[in-house]
């Protein structure tokens, strides 16, 4: 369990967020992912995707389709020296936290602890990176720290003296060009619960 990996969401995170698309033409990344994420490359971190993708048993897309477009997204950051080592995704459809029908679906952990037995992944070096509160849950779950892209500021309007730690995130920025930095720079300081 050498290797340390940055977990990351991938709708509203690496590219724009279209709803349930997997039309390749319409995949658009966000152009401050690409330096950070070389840069953390270069820093010894593996970078694996994990991805909720219920329109899949919703019927809106199929696996190939959705694989095809992962193909696609992996295709495009190995143009800009990125590789990707694997990605995950849950199929499933639902939102209910309480009493999941899945045990995949962030903000359930499970994507992650599967990759990080999978690839002998340290989660406590590890971070998870996504827009949304699930994707801090999830990661939080799986003993990682977290970051949360909050480009509108809509996510952490939603945080509160209330909201459990587990919810919170190590990190919350506006877009994602300082994410290198961040984790390097907290790297040795402490963690996430000695920050909030
Ligand atoms: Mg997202
Ligand atoms: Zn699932």
């Amino acid at each position: 369990m050498n290797n340390k990996c940055v977990f990351i969401d991938k709708d509203g995170t690496l590219i724009h967020d279209v709803p349930y698309n997997v039309n390749t033409d319409l995949i658009l990344f966000y152009e401050d992912i690409f330096e950070p994420l070389q840069n953390l490359q270069d820093e010894g971190y593996k970078i694996i995707i994990i991805s909720n993708q219920s329109g899949i048993e919703k019927g809106l897309f199929t696996e190939s389709e959705l694989k095809n477009a992962f193909n696609h997204i992996i295709q495009q950051l190995k143009n800009k020296g990125i590789e990707i080592l694997d990605y995950a995704y849950c199929p499933h459809d639902t939102d209910n936290y309480l009493n999941p029908t899945c045990q995949c679906r962030k903000p359930q952990p499970k994507m992650i602890l599967d990759m990080a037995l999978k690839h002998q992944i340290n989660l406590k070096e590890s971070w998870m990176i996504g827009d949304i509160i699930a994707d801090i849950a999830a990661g939080n779950r799986a003993g990682c720290q977290t970051i949360l892209i909050d480009r509108h500021a809509t996510e952490v309007a939603k945080l509160s003296k209330e909201t459990p730690a587990i919810e919170r995130p190590t990190i919350s920025i506006r877009d994602f060009k300082n994410v290198d930095d961040l984790i390097l720079s907290t790297l040795k300081q402490s963690t996430w619960s000695e920050i909030l």
